[in-house]
């Protein structure tokens, strides 16, 4: 028997519409996509509609290419589809309150590794708002590479990172590790963090690409940037846009630093996808003498973010507590960032929360 396979490279296509195509024009095109067997997603475009027509369609371009409305079918030839350029020109915002990342605003994200107790994440969410970070980062359940290390507090954990991020006015981040934890998870937080060891954990992304609460998608640690973002791709199928992609360091054969932070993949990244992305120089060197510096090169490099583990008392935090900044440095680099983003068009907390009077 022969098999034929469809070549879904060859298939999947963008069909970009003329400004001012009327809806009933662009309902045409979305029904005859549908008729051809494709998934078809829209993307939000500032003057036209764009359609992207992905999954095992078959059928001739030339057919979309000829109806009202249509300027012009491109095919995409990358293997990721909806995280790439070719399908949306325009850069991802994604917007969480008055939160947005991906616009203008480097927006960084700050916490401990671990929630530990109400008053270390207490005393930590204090330190970073001041400093001007806007989202609490704080890990309740931890992948940790020995089954005998603290594994995080869970629910527990939550609800003191949550109940911290509240009183201080600041988003929060946590991380999701399978996809039974998802529910109480989404209920605390408001960005779902998926762990490098967790890139390709594909069942659990797809049950991400079922939510609607932004994911922030750590890079493998030995993942290529092709692979990371096809991992971005299981989100994006699965009807959820709003995904930030996260360098967080990968594996090399340098042993000085705990990984290598791949400063390089930010504006490769930026170049490939429209998603945002966002630098962790706190993993990506594994030293907290090293954090300030990688954070600075990020920004400089075109990062929409940064995350960063700060902790009130780093020399007892019970987990990277060698790589988490003392507040004061915390403050420190804030206020170097401030000098760097502006040099490269960018802006970072305009006006630092201390100077206004938030409880010095
Ligand atoms: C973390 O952010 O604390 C963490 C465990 O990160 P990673 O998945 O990058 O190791
Ligand atoms: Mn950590």
């Amino acid at each position: 028997m022969k098999v034929v396979v469809a070549n879904a490279e060859v298939q999947d296509m963008v069909v970009v519409m003329k400004e001012g195509a009327t809806q009933a024009q662009v309902d045409a095109v979305v029904a005859q996509l549908h008729e051809m067997g494709f998934d078809v997603h829209r993307a939000a475009g500032a003057n036209r509609t764009v359609i992207g027509a992905v999954g095992a369609g078959h059928g001739d371009p030339a057919l979309i290419g000829v109806r009202d409305g249509v300027h012009e079918v491109l095919r995409i030839s990358e293997p990721y589809k909806l995280a790439s350029r070719s399908f949306q020109r325009e850069n991802t915002v994604i917007t969480i309150g008055d939160v947005r990342i991906g616009g203008d605003e480097v927006v960084v994200m700050a916490g401990p590794c671990s929630a530990e107790s109400p008053e270390q994440v207490e005393a930590t969410a204090v330190a970073v708002k001041r400093a001007g970070a806007k989202v609490f980062r704080g890990g309740a359940f931890k992948p940790r590479s020995s089954p005998y290390s603290f594994q995080g507090l869970g629910e527990t954990g939550l609800r003191m990172l949550s109940e911290a991020a509240d009183r201080h006015d600041l988003k929060l981040i946590t991380e999701v590790m399978e996809i039974a934890q998802i529910p109480v998870v989404e209920q605390f937080a408001h960005i779902l963090q998926v762990g490098a060891r967790n890139m390709q954990n594909y069942s659990l992304l797809r049950e991400l690409g079922r939510v609607r609460t932004p994911v922030l998608l750590k890079r493998g640690m030995s993942a290529t940037i092709e692979e990371w973002l096809m991992s971005a791709e299981y989100i994006l199928s699965g009807g959820n846009m709003n995904v930030m992609l996260c360098e967080r360091g990968i594996r090399t054969f340098e042993s000085y630093t705990r990984n290598t932070l791949d400063i390089s993949a930010i504006p490769v990244v930026q170049q490939l996808s429209h998603l945002p992305v966002i630098s962790d120089p706190s993993h990506g060197t594994g030293r907290r003498d090293k954090v300030a510096a990688m954070a600075r090169a990020s920004v400089a490099a075109g990062a929409d973010g940064l995350l960063v583990e700060v902790h009130c008392d780093p020399d007892h935090a019970v987990s990277d507590g060698a790589q988490s900044l003392f507040p004061k440095q915390f403050e420190q680099l804030m206020g170097e960032l401030r000098i760097i983003a502006p040099a490269i068009g960018r802006s970072i907390c305009v006006e630092p929360v201390a100077r206004r009077g938030w409880g010095r």
